[in-house]
């Protein structure tokens, strides 16, 4: 895809640190669930500043929205998607990403590497086709679960949330290790989805690998 200009229609928090943008779709964009753009902001001095955000949206809708965590320390891009409003544009670039649906599985995500799974969940949902996919989301405290509530409503049980930084009796607690993962997971058949931050990813790689999970089982990105 050749750059196209969008126009935000609607830009607003969706955790303590995530926005969500909602934006114009142009006519010709295509993408699969799961799939990511290189995202630019239409302002003097930030316009070669792209970086991959994921399409949560689907590819039917009219409209494309963008969950981002946004990173005031870095000084970059996510700091200053803080600054913009309804009307302000951004540049999308290529459509990529290696994470797209093959068949039921576990997915597993730590923070925003939740994102391309939004999209995926939310098709199947639509569909009737969530049916034994399993989400395990990692993450810090409970007010850092993106779309929780979401998430809830379309997986029921087969939602499993793991808090490193906050004791509560609903979620357990600690990182992904191998007894949790042996817990929570009954069935080793299917595909393993795995996105974020990079120690978590080796770390859940490595453990699925010691219970003989098969290298192509596994579909992964890192953010
Ligand atoms: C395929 C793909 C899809 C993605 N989709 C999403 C998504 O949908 N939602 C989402 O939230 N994220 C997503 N990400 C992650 C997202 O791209 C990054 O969080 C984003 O690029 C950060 O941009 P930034 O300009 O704010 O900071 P960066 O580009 O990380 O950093 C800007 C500058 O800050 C400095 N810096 C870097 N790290 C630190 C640090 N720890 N402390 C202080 N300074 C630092 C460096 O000098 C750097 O050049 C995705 C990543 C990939 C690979």
């Amino acid at each position: 895809m050749s750059e196209q200009y969008v126009k935000i229609t609607s830009i607003e928090k969706s955790t303590h640190d995530t926005l969500r943008i909602s934006c114009e779709k142009p006519a010709n964009l295509k993408f699969k669930p799961g799939q990511a753009t290189n995202v630019a902001i239409d302002t003097e001095g930030w316009r070669e500043e792209a970086r991959p955000f994921t399409f949560t949206s689907l590819p039917d809708q009219d409209y494309i929205e963008f969950i981002i965590k946004t990173y005031p320390s870095h000084e970059g891009v996510t700091n200053k998607l803080l600054d913009l409003k309804a009307g302000d544009r951004l540049i999308l670039s290529d459509v990529y990403g290696s994470i797209t649906y093959k068949g039921e599985g576990v997915f597993i995500a730590g923070g925003s590497g939740i994102t391309p799974f939004i999209s995926i969940l939310r098709d199947l949902h639509k569909k009737g086709k969530t049916g034994n996919n399993k989400l395990i989301f990692a993450n810090k405290t409970k007010r850092d679960i993106i779309l929780k509530d979401e998430l809830e409503n379309m997986l029921g049980d087969n939602f499993v949330n793991i808090l490193s930084d906050e004791k509560s009796s609903y979620h357990s607690h600690g990182f992904i290790t191998k007894d949790f993962l042996k817990q929570n997971i009954e069935d080793y058949s299917g595909f393993f989805y795995i996105c974020g931050p990079p120690p978590m990813m080796e770390a859940v790689e490595e453990h699925l690998h010691s219970m003989d999970v098969e290298k192509n089982s596994i579909i992964k990105e890192s953010f």
